[in-house]
């Protein structure tokens, strides 16, 4: 998932994904039952049945079930598609794709950009946003840093100015090309697992959104801890769903993504994934954000009227919706103001852990 007021250059027409023949789109993707919560290992109780993909189209009707542990919450797909079928649900999906845009969607956000600088600077949030784009690791010494699911590289880019020396991983093959092309960057396309780093490589692993779409999370953010140096830091960014857009959405929040999302985080249970890797309370930090609201309110509600960004983007250049898109700019606004009386309220929910 990515901001959509972030600048990037614009892609030259032959980076665009190939479409695919609507056999292989709708292809079924194979389930198993997933009954019990991969942190409290509590049974999950049914919140929402037969979901569709509104975003990318993937095929199937889906449950969402959440652990009936109160003090957990965990949220996830309930049966799960099977370990060699996830592959079926990115068919359509397009990694950190801007697609193009209409004159008036470009102009309406150069001058948000312009006009919400004194405002957000007023609220916190536009120092907020500085510590977010670099994912927190803007006030340490520069290292080497390892970010998984790196897509087209607009992060490392990022990092590299601050000094740092960067590699990325990714499963997205056109997504990476970008990063190639662009930046010129380190990136290559493997798993985790199968790049069998040395222990201690890193001084610093990020995940932006990536373990939400993961069947096993906790093994990957051990192998990350693995993999961090003494001293080094791992930083995660996930959907929050015990944020203000999910109270407001439900089924339609943007951070569900059914299916790519095999498991939806909370503030709580960022906290719960620190403590079953077995770190102490003083070498990990939990909070959230509203860095990136406006975006996921924005895309939240157009999935309630049916009307994605990515759904714009098949059919021509994506529009701009005044009322829609200023009503999610006030809601961050909001949540933002917000945080200060319940810290648990942001869209994204970040975890921090420092290796000892
Ligand atoms: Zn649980």
């Amino acid at each position: 998932m990515n901001p959509p007021l972030t600048s990037q250059p614009e892609l030259p027409l032959n980076f665009h994904s190939d479409s695919n023949s609507s056999e292989s789109i709708n292809a079924v993707i194979s389930t198993t039952p997933s009954p019990h919560c991969i942190l409290c290992g509590k049974p999950g109780i049914l919140l929402f049945k037969n979901l569709e993909d509104h975003l990318y189209g993937a095929p199937g009707k889906w449950n969402l079930v959440k652990c009936e542990s109160p003090d957990c919450g965990l949220i996830w797909l309930n049966p799960a598609p099977k370990a060699d079928q996830i592959s079926k649900a990115y068919r359509q999906y397009y990694t950190h794709d801007k697609g193009s845009e209409t004159f008036f969607r470009k102009l309406f956000k150069n001058l948000y950009f312009k006009i919400s600088q004194i405002p957000e600077y007023c609220v916190g949030l536009a120092q907020a946003r500085k510590r977010m784009k670099a994912l927190y690791l803007d006030q340490q010494f520069p290292g080497n840093m390892l970010d998984i699911g790196c897509g087209d590289g607009l992060y490392m880019h990022h990092m590299q100015k601050l000094g740092w020396k960067t590699e990325g991983i990714d499963f997205d093959e056109k997504a990476l090309n970008r990063a190639r092309f662009f930046y010129g960057l380190n990136v290559r396309q493997i798993d985790l697992f199968d790049a069998s780093y040395p222990d201690g490589t890193f001084t610093a692993v990020t995940l932006r959104h990536v373990i939400e779409h993961l069947p096993d999370p906790l093994a990957t953010l051990s192998e990350c801890l693995r993999i961090l140096s003494p001293g080094g830091t791992l930083v995660v960014v996930t959907p929050n769903s015990e944020s203000l857009g999910y109270g407001l959405t439900f089924e339609d929040w943007r951070g569900l993504e059914i299916p790519r999302h095999l498991h939806i985080f909370s503030w709580t249970t960022l906290k719960l994934c620190a403590k079953r890797l077995g770190i102490p309370p003083e070498q990990y930090q939990v909070f959230t954000t509203a860095t990136g609201a406006d975006y996921i309110l924005d895309e939240s509600f157009a999935l309630q009227e049916r009307l994605t960004d990515q759904k714009q983007a098949q059919t021509g250049p994506k529009t701009i919706h005044f009322l829609r898109t200023l009503r999610a700019i006030a809601l961050q606004y909001r949540e933002q103001l917000s945080l200060r009386f319940d810290p648990s309220i942001g869209e994204e929910a970040v975890l921090i852990i420092h290796k000892k």
